[in-house]
């Protein structure tokens, strides 16, 4: 049988058919991926073969991994040594970010956007809370979102409490498979719950049975919104991290750069203080952000957030 990996615990795996049947299934023995050190080969949104055991749980058994569009990798971080896979086949990024309660950083919004850049997959940014914002604060907001439009990215102002917005987030999504993600606390699993029919009863079930136990790490969660129309949710995920990007790469993953390159007067320019960069004069002249560049400077000289 065919069908999607829905939510991954690293040991069980929830897959849902072609005809929307949810099953639990396992890996058997080592499906290799070329090249790839991670600690959970399987990722949400993975489209995978199986076949159905013959027991009372009626649990299934993957055998094979179909081919992948794209990926992201979550890095390492300290407490989990390993990077993994945290998603698979997404069409697009959902990065919801909030002006207050709490305050999303600019710097922040951009490393989300060089980490997706750096996967080839397109964000829309969403800021929530439109309600809370008064007519100044308003206007900031609008102003930042005038900014991201002008560089590329979709920008949409909301609020899932006064349901501002949300039917023109439902277009967005409409056919497609999205991730999302962003901060604790802008709003997320009230989006879900808006636009998930029955989220209540879906969220836990896989969890619940893979935790008897045994101690697992969750990574993601994929929902059907409607058919055809998957989100992907991650739960305790702050940021994707730019686990392989290098100093002479990260100026490609800013598309209002990327344009000049190669045309600054030397070819290796970093874009720091060299003389003759366009990307320097470009940002004098106010073609380039203050905040873009600070953002671009900050990871350049941030080991963090680079190989
Ligand atoms: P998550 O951590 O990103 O999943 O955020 P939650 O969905 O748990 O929301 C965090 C808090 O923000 C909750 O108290 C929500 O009720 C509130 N919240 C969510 N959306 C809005 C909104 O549009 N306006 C306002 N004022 N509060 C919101």
């Amino acid at each position: 049988m065919e069908g999607k990996v829905f939510k991954s615990t690293g040991l069980w795996y929830e897959v849902v058919d072609n005809h929307g049947n949810h099953h639990k299934c396992r890996l058997r023995g080592k499906i290799k991926l070329k090249g790839m050190k991670t600690s959970n080969p399987i990722a949400v949104g993975d489209s995978v073969q199986f076949y159905l055991e013959d027991n009372p749980e009626n649990t299934g058994v993957i055998t094979k991994i179909l081919p992948r569009n794209n990926y992201i990798v979550r890095k390492a971080t300290q407490k989990s040594k390993q990077s993994h896979i945290l998603a698979a086949n997404i069409d697009q990024a959902i990065l919801m970010v909030t002006h207050t309660y709490p305050k999303t950083s600019l710097g922040f919004i951009d490393r989300f956007l060089v980490t997706a850049e750096s996967f080839r997959i397109p964000v829309i940014i969403l800021f929530n809370k439109c309600d809370l914002l008064g007519e100044e604060e308003e206007g900031a907001v609008k102003k930042i979102m005038a900014l991201y439009e002008t560089i590329g990215y979709s920008s949409h102002l909301i609020s899932v409490l006064e349901d501002t917005g949300i039917d023109s987030f439902f277009n967005i999504i409409k056919g497609k498979t999205s991730l999302l993600a962003g901060h604790s606390g802008v709003g997320k699993s009230s989006l879900l719950n808006k636009v998930i029919p029955d989220i209540d009863q879906k969220i836990g079930d896989v969890s619940n049975f893979a935790n008897k136990g045994i101690h697992t790490t969750t990574f993601a969660e994929m929902f059907e919104a409607a058919p055809g129309t998957y989100l992907i949710d991650t739960p305790g995920i702050k940021e994707l991290g730019l686990s392989e990007i290098d100093r002479q790469e990260l100026s490609h993953y800013f598309p209002e750069m990327r344009d000049l390159l190669g045309k600054c007067k030397f070819h290796n320019c970093h874009h720091i203080h060299e003389p003759g960069c366009l990307i320097l004069q470009s940002l004098e002249n106010g073609d380039i952000a203050q905040t873009r560049y600070d953002s671009y400077f900050s990871m350049y000289h941030n080991e963090d957030n680079r190989r």
